[in-house]
């Protein structure tokens, strides 16, 4: 009986020593995981999960990594897809899509933002018309993570420009291996790809692949920016051996490679007391009051994200854009106080350079923290209208049908 949380180590421990063997194959674990319901607790029984409570689900999580077993597969397709399906889409959709994503079996990507429409996203262009039993998808998105890898795509896409903006859009699941699909990398300033952008040409998505209601797409929109707006970054990986260990490890370190800028992204504060240390002399007043801030944006922030978990047991919602917007003051600041410390040699990468070049690769990272899963302002703007209750931002394109509206 998983009453308690003690209860719930006890029995995800019994469960491991009955299951785990180091030696056997990671999609072998992780599809026992999936069917025992401890790889996702917090989700319901039928959809690999043992829908238990936000403190109880933490309790199950944390006992899998202190028994240093693998965990579910990682990624978009779990921080973002797997819980909007549950949420959204009909049983044989999730009986299609939500395993597979679990176990790692499949792959995914979001395909919302457009060249027009990034923070207007219910702007979006890219249509769907129905041919038969199938959609035709065409157009273009862009800033598109991982769909160069991804066999399947989360998409929005106009399917009715005769009403309002809004109403007009479907959610899809869009296989991404199909001759209508192109997928092109873009190189970012920090040197890394990990975004594309994705042209579709008539490609085909199977009627059934529709989430939610043909028109209902944002609703679909906003329950997934929610999870995102979560931040999930990769969990350290323990020191460990056996075939499972090394097969996730080298999963990991794959789907990690265009990702390697991510903490970067976040600006490092972890570095920041160790460089202070390293430098020669003592470290001014001036950035001894920086690094005061930082370390009290860090430590408020991380209070407010324990409070927001606590009070909405684990479903996401407006709060979530606090925590977005306190990442992103964070990593500003961050970047701020190393380039205090490091001076103009925090400019150079390459050899010999500080941190190899760690430290140069934040101050062109940062800035994306504050663009993904929706800019700053949007934040602030979710925060005005929906927390704090001020009125809504106008917008004249949002009663008039899509097609009286200039594009972008
Ligand atoms: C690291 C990273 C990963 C990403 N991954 C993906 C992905 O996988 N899939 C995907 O679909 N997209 C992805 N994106 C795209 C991202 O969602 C968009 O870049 C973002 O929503 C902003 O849209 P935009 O770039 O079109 O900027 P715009 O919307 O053109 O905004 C330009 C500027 O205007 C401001 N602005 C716009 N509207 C308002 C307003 N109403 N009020 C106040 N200010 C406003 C913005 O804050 C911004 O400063 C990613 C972006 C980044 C940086």
């Amino acid at each position: 009986m998983t009453d308690s949380a003690d209860a719930v180590r006890a029995e995800v421990a019994e469960w491991i020593a009955g299951h785990w063997d180091p030696e056997m194959p990671l999609a072998r674990w992780r599809e026992l995981l999936a069917d025992s319901g401890w790889a996702c607790p917090a989700w319901p029984r039928q959809w690999c999960g043992r829908a238990l409570p936000g403190e109880l689900a933490a309790a199950a999580t944390e006992a899998l990594r202190s028994a240093v077993v693998p965990g579910p597969a990682e990624g978009v397709g779990m921080i973002l897809v797997a819980p909007v399906l549950i949420e959204h889409a009909r049983d044989e959709l999730k009986r299609q899509f939500i395993r597979p994503t679990v176990t790692g079996e499949i792959s995914w990507c979001q395909l919302f933002s457009e060249p027009a429409a990034g923070s207007d996203l219910a702007g979006l262009q890219t249509r769907a018309e129905r041919d038969g039993d199938e959609w035709l998808v065409t157009g273009q998105k862009v800033w598109s993570t991982g769909a160069a890898t991804a066999g399947f795509g989360l998409l929005l896409a106009r399917t009715d420009a005769d009403v309002p903006k809004h109403s007009g859009i479907t959610a899809f699941v869009l296989p991404m291996r199909q001759p209508g699909v192109q997928v092109r990398p873009l190189r970012q300033m920090n040197g890394h790809s990990s975004f594309n952008e994705v042209f579709f040409d008539a490609a085909r998505v199977p009627a059934s692949y529709v989430i939610g209601e043909v028109g209902g797409g944002w609703t679909v929109a906003r329950a997934a920016l929610a999870h995102e707006r979560r931040l999930a970054v990769f969990p350290p990986l323990p020191e460990a051996s056996g075939r499972a260990w090394r097969e996730a490890i080298d999963q990991r370190t794959a789907a990690a490679e265009p990702h390697k800028w991510y903490p970067q992204r976040a600006g490092r504060p972890d570095l920041v007391i160790p460089q202070a240390h390293a430098v020669e002399g003592p470290v001014s007043p001036v950035v001894r009051q920086e690094i005061a801030r930082l370390i009290e944006l860090v430590c408020s922030a991380r209070w407010m994200a324990e409070r927001t978990a606590a009070a909405r047991a684990g479903r996401p919602g407006p709060e979530g854009s606090l925590g977005k917007l306190a990442s992103s003051k964070i990593a500003r600041q961050a970047a701020r106080v190393h380039t205090m410390i490091a001076g103009a040699s925090g400019m150079l990468a390459g050899p010999g350079s500080l941190l190899g070049g760690v430290v140069a690769e934040i101050l062109v990272s940062v800035p994306g923290i504050s663009i993904a899963g929706g800019t700053d302002e949007i934040q602030r703007n979710i925060i005005a209208e929906r927390i704090l209750g001020l009125p809504r931002e106008p917008d004249i394109s949002k009663d008039v049908p899509f097609r009286q509206v200039r594009a972008g």
